[in-house]
């Protein structure tokens, strides 16, 4: 896609800190880390996001998290990481070409979880059965 700035960074458009690339995968450090390290695994075919990404595609892109995960947390001296999809603009997503952010963590990095929407009493029963139809039925 033209006017996709992660198209532009695989084809070397736009510099990027390149980690690792094979025949479909392409990673690099992102701009603005949440630690040292943190990057980010797309596609070099452009899917808008993850749902619109085929599944081999997505395999690809796991695996490429498997590899490069700990090699990460190994040179950062960092001891675990997330794992993170910002899916849609309401979800933080920014940049419409799918991608999967490696943010390696540290103690006490200050790095904050999301908050609780907490549920009322078998509210959580009903909308399982509520997904799972509509995932039956679609
Ligand atoms: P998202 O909000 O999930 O769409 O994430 C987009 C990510 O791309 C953000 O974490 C940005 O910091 C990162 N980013 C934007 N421009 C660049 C760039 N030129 N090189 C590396 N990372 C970038
Ligand atoms: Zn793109």
């Amino acid at each position: 896609m033209t006017d996709c700035l992660f198209c532009k960074i695989i084809k070397g458009e736009i510099p990027s800190a390149k980690i690792y690339e094979n025949g479909k995968i392409f990673a690099f450090l992102d701009i603005n880390p949440v630690n040292h390290g943190h990057a980010l695994v797309i596609p070099k075919e452009h899917y808008p996001n993850l749902v619109d990404t085929p599944e081999d595609v997505l395999d690809e892109m796991i695996r490429a998290v498997k590899k490069l995960a700990p090699a990460i947390m190994r040179t950062t001296g960092t001891d675990g990481f997330n794992l993170g999809v910002n899916n849609g603009e309401v979800a933080g997503q920014l940049i419409f070409h799918t991608h999967f952010h490696i943010m390696p963590r540290r103690e006490g990095d200050g790095f904050r979880h999301w908050h609780g929407e907490p549920y009322k009493e078998g509210e959580r029963e009903k909308l399982a059965e509520r997904i799972k139809s509509e995932f039956a039925n679609n």
